[in-house]
């Protein structure tokens, strides 16, 4: 991981916002700067970059943490990084704005000297992380083919009568078994109505006999998050859920066909929309259609209405199209798509055809 690259990025995004020091709060972006994973720890970026923690992460700070000294605090590390911006004779301290609360916005502010200003900062660390290195990609590569290597597990899981929970536990069994360090997010298993729920962790419901099934479901390995949905069918689907099926899917590869350098996110989701639109199903499409991920499950960039930033190469996006009809049932197809220099590469290999069960 290039971390030194990473802090001269972080530097010149600092001094546009202008910015004399920056403290880092947000565990996922200290990770992304320094290296450190542990769970407490506070990095500022001033005259010279220091890390704050306190002595139970004394060992893995100072065995993971690059480029930055490492501090072990009496107190809170937020209050020592505090004290350390403080000694700067005047300027701008930067804080996660997204990821502060009230209160230990307050207690920074109380360290301060009049002479340096408290300046909330939105996003600077995470615009950084929207372009992934060949590195990541690797690590979000593996997670995604474990992803993959979960669906046969969940297919043999899902019967008549088997609980909704039942499903979710034998995923992610195999999940930890392979490798992975937990699931991304709680996973979803839908079925019957509940399908329609576009979140619809699994529940105690069992699979009725007839109707879809709604996984969504991904890893963290190594660090970095894996996402995907696919939707199958409990008995025969019948010519109306085929249809229905037929326009998710083309939805979704419509949206993937439209992932290039240059282009809007907003337009990559009107080609989902506009394919739902032409088969009068884009009422039924509620969310948006996809998210950036990587450390986090949600990341910056949104694929969403509205959104006029233009997709990169090295951008990695989720395209995850669904119509939910509430009270009757929900589909939704999800991938990952990788932004190259040329146009996309999908770096979820999973087929995508209805499979009936
Ligand atoms: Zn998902
Ligand atoms: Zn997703």
């Amino acid at each position: 991981m290039d971390y030194h690259g990473r802090i001269a990025r972080l530097r010149s995004a600092m001094a546009k916002a202008r910015c004399d020091a920056l403290a880092v709060t947000h565990l996922p972006n200290v990770r992304y700067l320094c290296g450190f994973t542990g769970s407490a720890g506070v990095l500022l970026l001033g005259e010279k970059n220091s890390f704050f923690t306190d002595g139970r992460y004394a060992e893995q700070a100072a065995k993971e943490v690059v480029g930055a000294k490492v501090v072990i605090a009496k107190g809170p590390a937020l209050i020592a990084a505090a004290k350390q911006a403080a000694r700067m004779k005047r300027g701008r301290l930067g804080v996660e704005a997204e990821h502060l609360s009230v209160s230990a916005y307050d207690a920074v502010a109380d360290v301060l000297t009049k002479s340096i200003r408290l300046s909330a900062t939105r996003g600077i660390v995470e615009g950084l992380r929207t372009i992934k290195e060949p590195a990541e990609i690797g690590r979000l590569r593996a997670a995604i083919e474990l992803g993959c290597d979960l669906l046969p597990v969940a297919h043999k899981a899902i019967r008549p009568g088997v609980k909704e929970v039942e499903v979710a536990a034998k995923i992610e069994f195999a999940a930890r078994k392979a490798g992975a360090q937990s699931m991304s997010f709680e996973t979803i298993v839908a079925s019957g109505p509940r399908s329609a729920l576009p979140h619809g962790v699994a529940s105690g419901a069992p699979i009725p006999a007839k109707g879809f099934v709604v996984l969504d479901y991904g890893v963290i390995l190594h660090g970095y998050c894996s996402d995907m949905t696919r939707t199958v069918h409990v008995g025969r689907a019948d010519q109306e859920e085929q249809d229905l099926y037929r326009a998710v899917l083309d939805a979704q590869m419509a949206a993937i066909a439209a992932c290039a350098p240059g282009v809007k996110l907003a337009d990559v989701d009107a080609a989902a929309r506009d394919v739902l639109k032409q088969a009068k199903l884009d009422k039924f499409f509620t969310h948006s259609t996809g998210h950036g991920l990587g450390l986090e499950i949600h990341e910056p960039p949104r694929v969403a209405q509205g959104q006029k930033e233009v997709l990169q190469p090295g951008m990695v996006i989720t395209i995850e199209p669904g119509i939910y009809q509430a009270g009757k049932l929900g589909i939704r197809i999800e991938d990952v798509v990788g932004i190259t220099e040329t146009g996309y590469e999908l770096l979820t290999a999973a087929r995508k055809e209805l499979i009936e069960i």
